[in-house]
């Protein structure tokens, strides 16, 4: 257990994806989601499509097949439930009648699949006039209906919206050198996990109720790594990255990932890190 952060892990963006896909495939993703990246335009907007397509593949596999009818709609931009909403021409912002539209809009069923997606492509282009309109459709959202808004910062987005979406960092934050002191307790919780071991939990995430910061970037590399490890488990594939995770079933590997994403938005409203902590011990001790 001790080399875990020292393997050159690929948690690139590409994986990051991946367990996006998969949280698509297991029906966790929200209503709306907000994938945070400079490049909204490449990066962004790729990985938005490769949801989609994930989400109404006909082959319903981890990622999309990329060659059934739905991925090459969406591929080619002409499947009629998958909408790519920008700023209209002329204009430099998505306005309140966009999303007025889009409002009337969602309330009518899929035209051919089980949902209708909306791919925002700019966050920061929805002004707040719009973005009080867009809270609406989130405080009741239709049935079958994904929202995904690429932006650069999901700080461009109303505290009331990104509190009802799910948010994810397409950045290169994976590539953070964690300090030797991080290192140590991201290795310190994992064994713990790997032992059930909730006293060398407690022990592990003491000093973090006074180190925001500390906690926020130990709880990103845990969410990469336990999504890695769940990939990796579906797969079949050789954990030899992950000594002792072998022995966890993949139903508590996944109740582990849904507790640490339950932790990672609660980082993102802000709620008081001491009683981040002591959820994130709770959620992930006992079992
Ligand atoms: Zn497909």
């Amino acid at each position: 257990m001790n080399k875990i952060l020292s393997n050159k892990n690929q948690k690139g963006p590409d994986n990051i994806i991946k367990s996006l896909c998969l949280l698509a495939v297991e029906g966790e993703l929200a209503h709306s989601i907000l994938l945070e990246t400079e490049d909204t335009a490449k990066k962004g907007l790729k990985s938005a499509l490769c949801i989609a397509k994930t989400l109404l593949c006909h082959k319903q596999g981890k990622s999309p097949c990329n060659t059934c009818t739905a991925c090459r709609k969406i591929d080619l931009g002409s499947h009629p439930d998958v909408k790519i909403v920008s700023a209209k021409p002329g204009y430099k912002a998505i306005r309140v009648d966009d999303i007025r539209e889009i409002r009337l809009d969602a309330y009518l069923s899929p035209n051919e699949s089980e949902y209708k997606i909306y791919i925002i492509s700019d966050g920061g282009l929805i002004n707040e006039q719009a973005q009080n309109v867009f809270l609406k459709i989130l405080e009741e959202p239709p049935l079958n209906i994904k929202f995904i808004i690429i932006c650069e910062s999901k700080f461009l987005m109303l505290p009331t919206i990104r509190s009802r979406t799910q948010i994810f960092e397409l950045g290169d934050e994976h590539n953070i050198k964690f300090s030797a002191k991080i290192k140590e307790t991201i290795n310190q919780i994992l064994s713990a996990i790997v032992e059930k071991n909730d006293f060398a939990l407690l022990k592990a995430t003491a000093e973090l109720v006074k180190n925001k910061d500390n906690f926020s970037k130990i709880i990103k590399e845990l969410y990469y790594i336990i999504s890695e490890i769940c990939i990796q488990r579906t797969k079949n594939e050789d954990m030899k990255n992950y000594p002792g995770f072998n022995n966890i079933s993949i139903k508590r590997l996944l109740k582990i990932r849904r507790a640490i994403i339950e932790i990672k938005d609660m980082i993102n409203k802000n709620v008081n890190t001491q009683i981040a902590v002591c959820e994130f011990c709770i959620k992930l001790g006992g079992n």
